[in-house]
């Protein structure tokens, strides 16, 4: 049962093949048996899972069910869910219970999910290792001394072991792909405003954007179904009409333009992971697809720009945790600017303080115009190197990763190298656009993920091509042998 797709699961439990009751006690136990050496979850939630299991039950037997009623789920720690420990990866946030439910915690309770637990991460999503997370390290189910990327590593983990059958994770600069390509998922970071990031505890707002995490386009376009949509709570949420993101999944891709940026194929790229992607692409050929060269002639600039920006606005979405407004306070303070300073540096970790200490240098006055202003501006070049090539091409493809998953440590030491893992992925971001990572094949037994990129609002299609890969391939069905 534990490696049937969503679409499966719905029917088992639909006929009553077994319940949700069971299904949920089934991911229980094996949450039980692999989670602690994997380390991927921080909380799990076994009596509330167990209450929602009933509830589904309920519904299920009424004949009152929606698609993924009864279907278990695990939600990255960033997402607030009503008393439960919500932790965002951070000593700063060790005590904190939320006081409400994140809209998407919220629309999946809506739609009977079952939530199994809270998954490890990045200390506030900043990282992409998972080895930020005050709770330590996650590994990769795939081989034990790789990390599983970040910053929604105990998502992917979790999701890859099959310890739950999906998950929802962010993505700020990569954190929902680069992880699922490490793992050999499929994840989505949809166009920014298809999904309220009400409840989601912000690391750059104008980047933060929550998806799913699953084994296949399917599943993803399942739990994309429940989760997007508009929410007045959520200020740059998109008004526009629901769709239904299972039923586009059998379109023809004949004729389908598929744009490859040479700026994403040369120097940095690991010879071995090129090679598995020129293999995914000719299988795309064979279904009707054309290939063409553009050109995205700001990439290289996207790393600079991003870690100007997304400190940026972290520096000053971090201000609240303070020791008095939110987060860990500090023992016995002489004065209030003690009180200020030492809870906030013991609450939080070094990358956070590297990050805050960036953010606020860039805004600071006599800098703000050099820095802040100045990115802002290439990042509408970084748009419109975009813009330009959906004028020629329906999908922008390319490495979601520069390497498969690398060792735990290895990059620990060297903030730039690991900055530099997420060369493919920020762009898209920074123009706000929708990417998805799919399993394209293995080097040396670790996962190759492919990165789709589509216009705005595009998820149907990507997801759509995607499902056509997949129903050519077997990449995405391969299970890590000690989890099968
Ligand atoms: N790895 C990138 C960072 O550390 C992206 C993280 C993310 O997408 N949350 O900022």
């Amino acid at each position: 049962m534990h490696n049937k797709s969503l679409t499966e699961l719905s029917i088992a439990l639909r006929q009553r093949q077994i319940s949700s009751v069971e299904l949920t006690s089934l991911f229980l136990d094996r949450i039980t048996r692999y989670g602690a050496p994997l380390n991927c979850f921080i909380t799990v939630t076994p009596e509330m899972a167990l209450n929602q299991a009933r509830e589904a039950d309920k519904r299920l037997q009424a004949g009152d069910a929606g698609p993924l009623t009864g279907i278990p789920l695990a939600h990255k720690d960033i997402f607030c869910t009503k008393g439960v420990k919500t932790s965002s990866g951070s000593k700063m946030l060790d005590n904190f219970i939320a006081p409400y439910d994140a809209t998407v915690v919220e629309k999946s309770q809506a739609a009977f999910m079952v939530m199994l637990g809270k998954a490890n991460m990045d200390e506030f999503a900043m990282g992409s290792s998972n080895e930020t997370s005050y709770y330590g390290p996650v590994k990769n189910p795939w081989d034990l001394q790789a990390v599983p990327g970040g910053s929604s590593g105990g998502s992917a983990a979790a999701v890859a072991a099959r310890l739950t059958p999906i998950a929802t994770g962010t993505d700020t600069g990569g954190s929902i792909r680069q992880p699922a390509a490490l793992c050999n998922l499929t994840g989505l970071k949809p166009t920014y405003g298809l999904v309220s990031r009400y409840g989601m505890i912000a690391f750059a707002s104008s980047l933060d954007q929550g998806g799913p995490i699953g084994h296949s386009a399917e599943d993803v376009a399942h739990l994309l179904n429940i989760i997007a949509g508009f929410d007045p709570r959520d200020s740059t949420s998109i008004d526009r009409p629901k769709e239904d993101y299972t039923l586009q999944l059998n379109q023809d891709i004949t004729g389908l333009k598929i744009g490859l940026p040479t700026e994403y194929f040369g120097e940095g790229l690991d010879a071995e992971v090129g090679k598995v992607l020129e293999q995914a692409l000719k299988e795309l050929e064979k279904a009707g697809a054309s290939l063409h060269d553009i050109h995205l002639p700001h990439t290289p600039l996207a790393v600079p720009v991003y870690y100007i920006i997304a400190p940026a606005e972290c520096s000053s979405n971090l201000s609240r945790f303070d020791g008095v407004r939110f987060g860990h306070r500090c023992e016995n303070p002489k004065d209030m600017i003690d009180l200020f300073k030492r809870s906030r540096g013991e609450g939080f970790g070094a990358e956070v303080k590297r990050r805050i200490m960036i953010g606020t240098y860039a805004l600071s006055a006599g800098y703000y115009d050099a820095y802040y202003l100045k990115a802002q501006q290439i990042r509408r070049l970084i748009t419109q190197d975009f813009k330009q090539a959906f004028h020629q091409v329906d999908v922008i493809m390319g490495p979601t990763s520069p390497t498969p998953a690398f060792n735990l440590g290895e990059k620990t030491d060297d903030p730039l190298k690991m900055y530099l893992s997420d060369i493919y992925t920020l762009s898209v971001n920074l123009a706000g656009l929708p990417g998805l990572s799919i399993p394209a094949g293995f080097v040396k037994q670790r996962p190759v993920g492919l990165q789709l990129i589509g216009n705005y609002f595009s998820e149907a299609k990507l997801l759509n091509v995607a499902h056509q890969f997949q129903q050519r391939t077997v990449w995405h069905s391969a299970i890590p042998k000690a989890y099968q």
